[in-house]
Protein backbone atom coordinates (compact mmCIF):
# COMPACT_ATOMS: atom_id res chain seq x y z
CA UNK A 1 0.00 0.00 0.00
CA UNK A 2 1.58 3.38 -1.02
CA UNK A 3 1.01 5.73 2.16
CA UNK A 4 -1.02 7.76 0.36
CA UNK A 5 -3.42 4.65 0.18
CA UNK A 6 -2.39 4.00 4.20
CA UNK A 7 -5.67 2.16 6.06
CA UNK A 8 -7.50 3.90 8.65
CA UNK A 9 -8.22 0.98 10.48
CA UNK A 10 -4.97 -0.88 12.56
CA UNK A 11 -4.30 -3.94 10.40
CA UNK A 12 -2.66 -6.24 12.90
CA UNK A 13 -4.30 -8.56 14.80
CA UNK A 14 -2.13 -10.23 17.57
CA UNK A 15 -4.67 -12.26 19.49
CA UNK A 16 -5.73 -13.94 16.26
CA UNK A 17 -2.06 -14.90 15.61
CA UNK A 18 -2.13 -16.16 18.46
CA UNK A 19 -5.37 -18.09 18.36
CA UNK A 20 -4.06 -18.96 15.11
CA UNK A 21 -0.41 -20.76 16.31
CA UNK A 22 -2.24 -22.56 19.10
CA UNK A 23 -5.01 -24.20 16.59
CA UNK A 24 -2.40 -24.97 14.86
CA UNK A 25 -1.07 -27.05 17.11
CA UNK A 26 -4.77 -28.59 17.47
CA UNK A 27 -6.78 -28.86 14.49
CA UNK A 28 -4.60 -29.19 10.97
CA UNK A 29 -4.05 -26.02 9.77
CA UNK A 30 -5.60 -23.74 12.68
CA UNK A 31 -9.24 -24.80 11.20
CA UNK A 32 -12.09 -26.83 10.39
CA UNK A 33 -12.77 -25.79 7.10
CA UNK A 34 -8.98 -25.19 5.05
CA UNK A 35 -10.33 -21.66 2.94
CA UNK A 36 -10.85 -20.36 6.25
CA UNK A 37 -6.97 -20.61 7.01
CA UNK A 38 -5.72 -17.51 4.73
CA UNK A 39 -3.85 -20.03 2.74
CA UNK A 40 -4.51 -18.37 -0.64
CA UNK A 41 -4.04 -14.64 0.14
CA UNK A 42 -1.46 -15.32 3.10
CA UNK A 43 -1.73 -13.68 6.31
CA UNK A 44 -3.70 -14.30 9.69
CA UNK A 45 -6.99 -15.82 9.47
CA UNK A 46 -8.98 -13.16 11.97
CA UNK A 47 -10.75 -15.49 14.49
CA UNK A 48 -14.04 -14.40 15.04
CA UNK A 49 -16.02 -13.50 18.24
CA UNK A 50 -19.59 -12.07 17.68
CA UNK A 51 -21.80 -10.89 14.65
CA UNK A 52 -24.59 -8.64 14.57
CA UNK A 53 -26.66 -7.66 10.90
CA UNK A 54 -24.00 -6.73 8.63
CA UNK A 55 -20.61 -7.05 11.19
CA UNK A 56 -18.48 -9.57 12.57
CA UNK A 57 -16.07 -8.42 15.57
CA UNK A 58 -13.02 -10.56 15.86
CA UNK A 59 -10.47 -11.62 18.66
CA UNK A 60 -8.48 -7.81 18.28
CA UNK A 61 -11.92 -6.09 18.88
CA UNK A 62 -11.93 -5.08 15.15
CA UNK A 63 -15.29 -4.69 13.43
CA UNK A 64 -15.16 -5.97 9.73
CA UNK A 65 -18.30 -5.38 7.22
CA UNK A 66 -19.20 -9.17 6.21
CA UNK A 67 -18.93 -10.22 2.60
CA UNK A 68 -18.63 -13.67 3.54
CA UNK A 69 -22.17 -14.48 5.32
CA UNK A 70 -20.94 -17.78 6.63
CA UNK A 71 -20.71 -18.59 3.16
CA UNK A 72 -24.09 -18.01 2.31
CA UNK A 73 -26.34 -19.00 5.16
CA UNK A 74 -27.05 -15.59 6.72
CA UNK A 75 -29.01 -14.10 4.06
CA UNK A 76 -30.81 -12.00 6.95
CA UNK A 77 -27.55 -10.75 8.37
CA UNK A 78 -25.72 -12.13 11.50
CA UNK A 79 -28.53 -12.76 14.96
CA UNK A 80 -31.09 -12.03 13.49
CA UNK A 81 -33.72 -11.82 16.36
CA UNK A 82 -36.69 -13.87 15.07
CA UNK A 83 -33.82 -16.54 14.12
CA UNK A 84 -32.10 -16.46 17.66
CA UNK A 85 -35.33 -16.65 19.31
CA UNK A 86 -36.71 -19.35 17.80
CA UNK A 87 -33.58 -20.98 17.98
CA UNK A 88 -33.58 -20.36 21.77
CA UNK A 89 -37.03 -21.24 21.82
CA UNK A 90 -36.61 -24.52 20.35
CA UNK A 91 -33.37 -25.02 22.61
CA UNK A 92 -35.12 -25.34 25.79
CA UNK A 93 -37.98 -27.34 24.17
CA UNK A 94 -35.03 -29.80 23.73
CA UNK A 95 -31.70 -30.20 21.73
CA UNK A 96 -32.42 -33.49 19.70
CA UNK A 97 -35.56 -35.91 19.83
CA UNK A 98 -33.94 -38.76 17.10
CA UNK A 99 -37.86 -38.96 16.46
CA UNK A 100 -40.01 -37.22 14.50
CA UNK A 101 -41.33 -33.53 15.14
CA UNK A 102 -43.79 -31.67 13.37
CA UNK A 103 -41.48 -28.76 12.33
CA UNK A 104 -39.66 -31.23 10.10
CA UNK A 105 -42.32 -31.39 8.20
CA UNK A 106 -43.02 -27.76 7.89
CA UNK A 107 -39.94 -27.12 6.81
CA UNK A 108 -40.35 -29.61 3.92
CA UNK A 109 -42.98 -28.07 2.88
CA UNK A 110 -41.46 -24.39 2.84
CA UNK A 111 -39.03 -26.15 0.45
CA UNK A 112 -41.88 -28.14 -1.44
CA UNK A 113 -43.86 -24.70 -1.90
CA UNK A 114 -40.94 -22.90 -3.57
CA UNK A 115 -39.84 -25.66 -5.64
CA UNK A 116 -42.09 -27.24 -7.67
CA UNK A 117 -40.52 -30.18 -8.94
CA UNK A 118 -39.71 -31.34 -5.57
CA UNK A 119 -42.32 -33.45 -4.06
CA UNK A 120 -40.80 -34.98 -1.40
CA UNK A 121 -37.78 -34.07 0.53
CA UNK A 122 -35.24 -35.46 3.21
CA UNK A 123 -33.45 -33.27 6.02
CA UNK A 124 -30.12 -33.74 6.40
CA UNK A 125 -26.92 -32.14 8.33
CA UNK A 126 -24.56 -30.64 5.33
CA UNK A 127 -24.90 -30.10 1.73
CA UNK A 128 -21.66 -32.53 1.31
CA UNK A 129 -24.49 -34.90 3.08
CA UNK A 130 -27.47 -33.77 0.91
CA UNK A 131 -25.36 -34.25 -2.68
CA UNK A 132 -23.80 -37.66 -1.89
CA UNK A 133 -27.41 -39.40 -0.83
CA UNK A 134 -28.55 -37.89 -3.94
CA UNK A 135 -26.00 -39.32 -6.04
CA UNK A 136 -26.51 -42.84 -4.15
CA UNK A 137 -30.41 -42.33 -5.15
CA UNK A 138 -29.62 -41.89 -8.67
CA UNK A 139 -27.65 -44.63 -8.72
CA UNK A 140 -30.09 -46.72 -6.69
CA UNK A 141 -32.99 -45.71 -8.54
CA UNK A 142 -31.03 -46.12 -12.43
CA UNK A 143 -28.89 -49.18 -11.43
CA UNK A 144 -25.86 -47.39 -13.43
CA UNK A 145 -22.86 -46.35 -12.12
CA UNK A 146 -21.33 -43.05 -13.83
CA UNK A 147 -21.98 -39.60 -12.36
CA UNK A 148 -21.42 -36.70 -15.00
CA UNK A 149 -19.55 -33.46 -13.24
CA UNK A 150 -18.36 -30.14 -14.25
CA UNK A 151 -15.43 -28.74 -14.09
CA UNK A 152 -14.73 -25.84 -11.12
CA UNK A 153 -18.35 -26.99 -9.30
CA UNK A 154 -18.11 -27.94 -6.43
CA UNK A 155 -20.26 -30.62 -4.49
CA UNK A 156 -19.43 -30.70 -1.00
CA UNK A 157 -16.46 -33.19 0.02
CA UNK A 158 -17.72 -36.24 -1.74
CA UNK A 159 -15.30 -38.64 -3.05
CA UNK A 160 -16.76 -39.01 -6.45
CA UNK A 161 -16.82 -35.19 -6.90
CA UNK A 162 -13.68 -34.01 -5.60
CA UNK A 163 -11.84 -34.48 -9.23
CA UNK A 164 -11.31 -30.89 -10.68
CA UNK A 165 -13.55 -29.54 -7.92
CA UNK A 166 -14.20 -25.79 -7.48
CA UNK A 167 -14.13 -23.99 -4.12
CA UNK A 168 -11.48 -24.85 -1.55
CA UNK A 169 -9.86 -27.48 -4.13
CA UNK A 170 -9.62 -24.53 -6.41
CA UNK A 171 -8.55 -22.39 -3.99
CA UNK A 172 -5.45 -24.89 -2.85
CA UNK A 173 -4.74 -25.52 -6.24
CA UNK A 174 -5.06 -29.07 -5.47
CA UNK A 175 -5.16 -31.45 -8.24
CA UNK A 176 -6.71 -34.77 -6.94
CA UNK A 177 -7.29 -35.69 -3.53
CA UNK A 178 -5.26 -38.50 -1.71
CA UNK A 179 -7.27 -40.61 -0.25
CA UNK A 180 -10.16 -40.94 -3.48
CA UNK A 181 -9.79 -44.52 -4.74
CA UNK A 182 -9.32 -45.31 -8.21
CA UNK A 183 -12.68 -47.16 -8.00
CA UNK A 184 -14.12 -44.04 -6.52
CA UNK A 185 -13.42 -41.02 -8.94
CA UNK A 186 -13.20 -43.97 -12.25
CA UNK A 187 -17.34 -43.60 -12.28
CA UNK A 188 -17.13 -39.85 -12.33
CA UNK A 189 -16.81 -37.77 -15.36
CA UNK A 190 -15.63 -34.47 -15.77
CA UNK A 191 -16.41 -31.99 -18.33
CA UNK A 192 -15.83 -28.23 -18.80
CA UNK A 193 -18.88 -26.23 -17.71
CA UNK A 194 -21.30 -24.58 -20.26
CA UNK A 195 -20.43 -27.62 -22.75
CA UNK A 196 -23.39 -28.62 -23.87
CA UNK A 197 -21.29 -30.14 -26.91
CA UNK A 198 -19.10 -32.62 -24.52
CA UNK A 199 -22.11 -33.68 -22.55
CA UNK A 200 -23.70 -34.66 -25.42
CA UNK A 201 -20.53 -36.22 -26.85
CA UNK A 202 -20.18 -38.01 -23.40
CA UNK A 203 -23.89 -39.51 -23.88
CA UNK A 204 -23.41 -40.83 -27.12
CA UNK A 205 -20.79 -42.92 -26.10
CA UNK A 206 -21.75 -44.15 -22.61
CA UNK A 207 -25.15 -42.30 -22.24
CA UNK A 208 -26.60 -46.10 -20.92
CA UNK A 209 -24.25 -46.51 -18.36
CA UNK A 210 -24.59 -42.52 -16.88
CA UNK A 211 -26.90 -42.26 -13.53
CA UNK A 212 -27.03 -39.11 -13.51
CA UNK A 213 -25.00 -34.98 -14.53
CA UNK A 214 -24.61 -33.15 -11.80
CA UNK A 215 -24.59 -29.10 -11.74
CA UNK A 216 -24.22 -26.36 -9.29
CA UNK A 217 -27.48 -24.48 -10.96
CA UNK A 218 -25.66 -21.63 -11.23
CA UNK A 219 -21.63 -22.35 -10.26
CA UNK A 220 -20.51 -20.08 -7.48
CA UNK A 221 -17.21 -22.59 -6.62
CA UNK A 222 -14.69 -21.09 -9.48
CA UNK A 223 -16.16 -17.58 -8.85
CA UNK A 224 -19.88 -17.13 -10.20
CA UNK A 225 -20.26 -18.19 -13.52
CA UNK A 226 -23.58 -18.40 -14.35
CA UNK A 227 -24.82 -20.81 -16.80
CA UNK A 228 -25.22 -19.85 -20.39
CA UNK A 229 -28.97 -19.16 -21.10
CA UNK A 230 -30.11 -22.99 -22.18
CA UNK A 231 -27.21 -24.68 -20.32
CA UNK A 232 -29.30 -26.37 -17.87
CA UNK A 233 -32.33 -26.88 -20.17
CA UNK A 234 -30.12 -28.61 -22.42
CA UNK A 235 -28.90 -30.72 -19.65
CA UNK A 236 -32.67 -31.86 -18.80
CA UNK A 237 -33.20 -32.65 -22.47
CA UNK A 238 -30.11 -34.72 -22.97
CA UNK A 239 -30.12 -36.27 -19.72
CA UNK A 240 -34.34 -37.54 -20.14
CA UNK A 241 -33.66 -38.77 -23.10
CA UNK A 242 -31.02 -41.07 -22.08
CA UNK A 243 -33.10 -42.11 -18.83
CA UNK A 244 -30.42 -40.39 -16.36
CA UNK A 245 -31.50 -38.01 -14.06
CA UNK A 246 -30.50 -34.58 -13.60
CA UNK A 247 -29.38 -33.46 -10.18
CA UNK A 248 -29.35 -29.52 -9.83
CA UNK A 249 -27.17 -28.83 -6.71
CA UNK A 250 -29.15 -25.49 -5.27
CA UNK A 251 -27.19 -25.74 -1.84
CA UNK A 252 -25.42 -21.72 -2.52
CA UNK A 253 -28.27 -20.81 -4.65
CA UNK A 254 -30.96 -22.29 -3.17
CA UNK A 255 -33.24 -19.66 -1.22
CA UNK A 256 -30.61 -16.91 -1.78
CA UNK A 257 -30.76 -15.95 -5.28
CA UNK A 258 -34.97 -15.69 -5.01
CA UNK A 259 -37.43 -17.10 -2.57
CA UNK A 260 -37.00 -20.51 -4.70
CA UNK A 261 -32.97 -20.15 -5.84
CA UNK A 262 -31.82 -20.70 -9.33
CA UNK A 263 -34.97 -22.51 -9.94
CA UNK A 264 -37.05 -19.06 -9.53
CA UNK A 265 -34.64 -17.22 -12.23
CA UNK A 266 -34.21 -20.14 -14.55
CA UNK A 267 -37.40 -22.86 -14.03
CA UNK A 268 -35.13 -25.89 -15.46
CA UNK A 269 -37.17 -29.20 -13.67
CA UNK A 270 -34.47 -31.57 -12.28
CA UNK A 271 -35.28 -34.97 -11.25
CA UNK A 272 -33.76 -34.28 -7.81
CA UNK A 273 -32.27 -30.76 -6.26
CA UNK A 274 -30.00 -30.74 -3.63
CA UNK A 275 -29.96 -27.81 -0.82
CA UNK A 276 -28.20 -26.37 2.21
CA UNK A 277 -26.84 -23.10 3.50
CA UNK A 278 -29.85 -20.56 3.48
CA UNK A 279 -32.72 -23.43 4.65
CA UNK A 280 -30.41 -24.00 7.64
CA UNK A 281 -30.04 -19.93 9.01
CA UNK A 282 -26.63 -21.12 9.85
CA UNK A 283 -26.67 -24.12 11.87
CA UNK A 284 -26.03 -27.70 10.56
CA UNK A 285 -29.28 -28.29 8.27
CA UNK A 286 -29.84 -29.11 4.50
CA UNK A 287 -31.81 -31.30 2.18
CA UNK A 288 -32.46 -33.13 -1.05
CA UNK A 289 -35.58 -33.60 -3.06
CA UNK A 290 -37.51 -34.62 -6.12
CA UNK A 291 -40.03 -36.38 -7.69
CA UNK A 292 -42.00 -38.47 -4.89
CA UNK A 293 -41.56 -41.93 -7.14
CA UNK A 294 -37.69 -41.14 -7.01
CA UNK A 295 -37.58 -40.03 -3.44
CA UNK A 296 -39.72 -42.65 -2.44
CA UNK A 297 -37.12 -45.18 -3.35
CA UNK A 298 -35.38 -43.91 -0.27
CA UNK A 299 -35.53 -46.56 3.02
CA UNK A 300 -37.93 -46.98 4.62
CA UNK A 301 -40.03 -46.92 1.80
CA UNK A 302 -37.91 -48.02 -0.90
CA UNK A 303 -34.15 -50.09 -0.82
CA UNK A 304 -31.68 -46.99 -1.16
CA UNK A 305 -30.23 -46.56 2.47
CA UNK A 306 -29.89 -43.36 3.76
CA UNK A 307 -29.94 -41.97 7.81
CA UNK A 308 -29.13 -39.93 9.92
CA UNK A 309 -28.73 -39.38 13.97
CA UNK A 310 -29.08 -35.37 13.83
CA UNK A 311 -31.04 -35.42 10.15
CA UNK A 312 -33.95 -32.71 11.24
CA UNK A 313 -32.30 -31.84 14.18
CA UNK A 314 -35.09 -29.55 16.11
CA UNK A 315 -32.75 -26.51 16.42
CA UNK A 316 -31.40 -26.35 13.22
CA UNK A 317 -34.89 -26.79 11.63
CA UNK A 318 -36.23 -24.10 13.65
CA UNK A 319 -33.29 -21.68 12.50
CA UNK A 320 -34.07 -22.95 9.26
CA UNK A 321 -37.37 -22.29 9.51
CA UNK A 322 -37.34 -19.05 10.69
CA UNK A 323 -34.89 -17.92 7.89
CA UNK A 324 -37.32 -18.99 5.51
CA UNK A 325 -40.32 -17.20 6.70
CA UNK A 326 -38.13 -13.97 7.09
CA UNK A 327 -36.68 -13.85 4.04
CA UNK A 328 -39.35 -11.75 1.91
CA UNK A 329 -39.92 -9.82 -0.91
CA UNK A 330 -37.88 -6.86 0.32
CA UNK A 331 -34.92 -9.03 1.58
CA UNK A 332 -34.57 -10.11 -2.01
CA UNK A 333 -35.19 -6.63 -3.58
CA UNK A 334 -32.81 -5.45 -0.63
CA UNK A 335 -29.66 -8.41 -1.52
CA UNK A 336 -30.41 -7.62 -5.45
CA UNK A 337 -30.28 -3.67 -5.14
CA UNK A 338 -26.96 -4.00 -2.75
CA UNK A 339 -25.54 -6.57 -4.79
CA UNK A 340 -25.57 -4.10 -8.31
CA UNK A 341 -24.39 -1.30 -6.05
CA UNK A 342 -21.13 -3.25 -4.84
CA UNK A 343 -20.92 -4.68 -8.19
CA UNK A 344 -21.09 -1.15 -9.97
CA UNK A 345 -18.50 0.34 -7.38
CA UNK A 346 -16.16 -2.50 -7.50
CA UNK A 347 -16.23 -2.34 -11.36
CA UNK A 348 -15.73 1.62 -11.60
CA UNK A 349 -12.62 1.40 -9.04
CA UNK A 350 -11.19 -0.83 -10.58
CA UNK A 351 -11.71 0.51 -13.96
CA UNK A 352 -10.25 4.15 -12.78
CA UNK A 353 -7.51 2.14 -11.28
CA UNK A 354 -6.77 0.61 -14.81
CA UNK A 355 -6.88 -2.83 -13.40
CA UNK A 356 -8.57 -5.27 -15.90
CA UNK A 357 -11.43 -7.29 -14.28
CA UNK A 358 -14.46 -8.52 -14.91
CA UNK A 359 -17.56 -8.62 -12.27
CA UNK A 360 -19.89 -11.80 -12.94
CA UNK A 361 -23.23 -12.26 -11.33
CA UNK A 362 -25.81 -15.13 -10.91
CA UNK A 363 -28.62 -12.81 -8.65
CA UNK A 364 -27.21 -11.53 -5.93
CA UNK A 365 -24.07 -13.40 -5.97
CA UNK A 366 -21.10 -12.20 -7.79
CA UNK A 367 -17.51 -12.27 -8.02
CA UNK A 368 -14.79 -10.22 -9.49
CA UNK A 369 -12.86 -12.26 -11.51
CA UNK A 370 -9.08 -10.43 -12.49
CA UNK A 371 -8.83 -12.20 -15.73
CA UNK A 372 -6.62 -9.89 -18.44
CA UNK A 373 -8.74 -10.01 -21.02
CA UNK A 374 -12.19 -9.20 -19.71
CA UNK A 375 -13.72 -11.62 -21.63
CA UNK A 376 -17.29 -13.24 -19.79
CA UNK A 377 -15.58 -16.86 -17.80
CA UNK A 378 -17.50 -19.55 -18.62
CA UNK A 379 -16.29 -22.06 -17.01
CA UNK A 380 -12.95 -23.18 -15.05
CA UNK A 381 -10.22 -22.82 -17.44
CA UNK A 382 -11.17 -19.34 -17.86
CA UNK A 383 -11.33 -18.77 -14.11
CA UNK A 384 -7.87 -19.91 -13.80
CA UNK A 385 -6.89 -16.90 -16.33
CA UNK A 386 -7.35 -14.57 -13.35
CA UNK A 387 -4.55 -12.89 -11.59
CA UNK A 388 -4.69 -14.01 -7.74
CA UNK A 389 -1.92 -11.69 -6.90
CA UNK A 390 -4.11 -8.78 -7.85
CA UNK A 391 -7.15 -10.64 -5.88
CA UNK A 392 -4.37 -11.14 -2.67
CA UNK A 393 -3.54 -7.36 -2.61
CA UNK A 394 -7.41 -6.18 -2.87
CA UNK A 395 -8.72 -8.86 -0.48
CA UNK A 396 -5.90 -7.09 2.48
CA UNK A 397 -6.40 -3.72 1.46
CA UNK A 398 -10.44 -4.27 1.70
CA UNK A 399 -9.58 -5.98 5.29
CA UNK A 400 -6.98 -2.84 6.53
CA UNK A 401 -10.10 -1.15 6.04
CA UNK A 402 -12.49 -3.32 8.02
CA UNK A 403 -14.05 -5.30 4.49
CA UNK A 404 -13.96 -9.35 5.25
CA UNK A 405 -14.32 -10.13 1.61
CA UNK A 406 -13.93 -14.01 0.71
CA UNK A 407 -10.67 -15.17 1.39
CA UNK A 408 -9.85 -16.84 -2.12
CA UNK A 409 -10.46 -15.46 -5.32
CA UNK A 410 -12.18 -18.63 -6.39
CA UNK A 411 -15.20 -17.75 -4.36
CA UNK A 412 -18.81 -15.77 -4.30
CA UNK A 413 -19.23 -12.49 -2.58
CA UNK A 414 -22.52 -13.07 -0.77
CA UNK A 415 -23.91 -9.71 1.12
CA UNK A 416 -27.29 -9.77 3.24
CA UNK A 417 -30.24 -8.03 4.33
CA UNK A 418 -28.51 -6.02 6.63
CA UNK A 419 -25.98 -4.72 4.60
CA UNK A 420 -26.74 -0.80 4.36
CA UNK A 421 -26.22 2.95 6.00
CA UNK A 422 -22.35 2.76 7.52
CA UNK A 423 -21.44 -0.28 6.91
CA UNK A 424 -22.84 -0.14 3.21
CA UNK A 425 -20.19 3.42 2.91
CA UNK A 426 -17.23 1.78 4.82
CA UNK A 427 -17.22 -0.68 1.27
CA UNK A 428 -17.86 1.67 -1.12
CA UNK A 429 -15.33 3.96 0.57
CA UNK A 430 -12.88 1.01 0.64
CA UNK A 431 -13.23 0.20 -2.47
CA UNK A 432 -10.62 3.26 -4.63
CA UNK A 433 -7.82 1.95 -2.16
CA UNK A 434 -8.24 -1.56 -3.01
CA UNK A 435 -8.33 -1.27 -6.11
CA UNK A 436 -5.10 0.82 -6.25
CA UNK A 437 -3.56 -1.77 -4.00
CA UNK A 438 -4.74 -4.62 -7.08
CA UNK A 439 -2.72 -2.42 -9.87
CA UNK A 440 0.41 -1.79 -7.81
CA UNK A 441 0.16 -6.00 -7.67
CA UNK A 442 -0.36 -6.67 -11.02
CA UNK A 443 1.13 -9.16 -13.43
CA UNK A 444 2.93 -10.18 -10.60
CA UNK A 445 2.36 -14.04 -9.76
CA UNK A 446 0.39 -14.33 -12.23
CA UNK A 447 -2.85 -17.08 -12.89
CA UNK A 448 -2.98 -19.73 -10.49
CA UNK A 449 -3.49 -20.33 -6.64
CA UNK A 450 -0.56 -18.77 -3.98
CA UNK A 451 1.06 -21.38 -2.72
CA UNK A 452 3.38 -20.06 -0.63
CA UNK A 453 1.95 -20.76 2.49
CA UNK A 454 1.22 -24.52 1.98
CA UNK A 455 3.96 -25.79 3.54
CA UNK A 456 3.65 -24.41 6.94
N1 LIG B 1 -22.77 -27.93 -3.05
C1 LIG B 1 -22.48 -26.64 -3.28
C2 LIG B 1 -22.94 -25.99 -4.55
C3 LIG B 1 -21.75 -25.90 -2.35
O1 LIG B 1 -21.47 -24.62 -2.60
C4 LIG B 1 -21.34 -26.54 -1.15
C5 LIG B 1 -20.56 -25.81 -0.15
O2 LIG B 1 -20.11 -24.72 -0.35
C6 LIG B 1 -21.67 -27.88 -0.95
C7 LIG B 1 -22.40 -28.55 -1.91
C8 LIG B 1 -21.28 -28.58 0.30
O3 LIG B 1 -21.99 -28.09 1.39
P1 LIG B 1 -21.42 -28.27 2.87
O4 LIG B 1 -20.21 -27.40 2.98
O5 LIG B 1 -22.56 -27.86 3.74
O6 LIG B 1 -21.08 -29.72 3.03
Amino acid sequence: MTSSDSSPFPYEAPVSAELFARGRGVTPGGVNSPVRAFQAVGGTPRFMVEGSGPWLTDADGRRYVDLVSSWGPLILGHAHPAVVEAVTAAARRGLSFGAPTEREIELAEEIRERVAPVQRVRLVNSGTEAVLSAVRLARGVTGRPLVVKFAGNYHGHVDALLAAAGSGVATLGLPDTPGVTTGAAADTVVLPYNDVAAVEAVFAERGPQIACVISEAAAGNMGVVPPDPGFNAALRRITAAAGSLLILDEVMTGFRVSRSGWYGLDPVDADLFTFGKVMGGGLPAAAFGGRADLMDHLAPVGPVYQAGTLSGNPVAVAAGLSTLRHCTDDVYAHCDEVAAVLRGAASAALFAAGVPHRVQQAGNMFSVFFVPDERRVRNYDDARTQDVARYTAFFHAMLARGVYLPPSAFESWFVNAQLAGEALDRVLEALPAAARAAAAAGDGAGAGPVLSERSS
